[in-house]
């Protein structure tokens, strides 16, 4: 992935760059799925694998993420609108923090709209091999959208394949 941290400005971090990054979710099951004795394996759980990795994949992977107040959006919706379907765009600057929030979002999201009896209680997002970030707790409290002009439900919490809301 590509991003740029538009606040940082003076630093390395605002001049847009790339990192391999390593996501790990956890998923706890909500208690409802007693193991069959035959094949024991967890509801939805190849279900939601192909889901996720398909999202990850296809949406997620070479995108480049931009704060939605990020004045290179200009240019690309001016310029490279084909190139916007693989723009991730956060409500502020797209820092790891940000994303880990979002993907915690996005995971239950799917699990919901797939009627699979499990959350996501924990995402890691390893940005570089001494920087990782750990979310768990409630998206909606650590994501704020004061400045962030979109619809009601952003895509963060729509069960589809979208990174952005243009
Ligand atoms: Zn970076």
């Amino acid at each position: 992935m590509s991003h740029r941290l538009f606040n940082l400005k003076n630093s390395k971090c605002f001049v847009p760059h790339g990192h391999n990054e390593y996501v790990k979710v956890y998923l706890a099951s909500e208690g409802e799925d007693r193991l069959d004795g035959s094949w024991n394996m967890s509801n939805g759980f190849k279900a939601l694998k192909s889901t996720w990795h398909n999202w990850i994949d296809e949406a997620v992977d070479h995108s480049m993420q931009l704060s939605n107040l990020d004045p290179l959006l200009d240019y690309f919706k001016e310029n490279e609108p084909e190139n916007l379907k693989h723009t991730l765009i956060t409500p502020g600057d797209p820092t790891t923090e940000i994303l880990a929030a979002c993907f915690y979002a996005k995971i239950n999201a799917f699990l919901e709209r797939d009627d699979i009896d499990m959350r996501c209680n924990r995402v890691e997002i390893e940005e570089t091999p001494t920087n990782t970030v750990i979310f768990h707790g409630d998206p909606e409290k650590a994501i704020s959208v004061d400045h962030y002009d979109g619809p009601e439900i952003p895509w963060w919490k729509r069960a589809d394949m979208s990174i952005n809301d243009l």
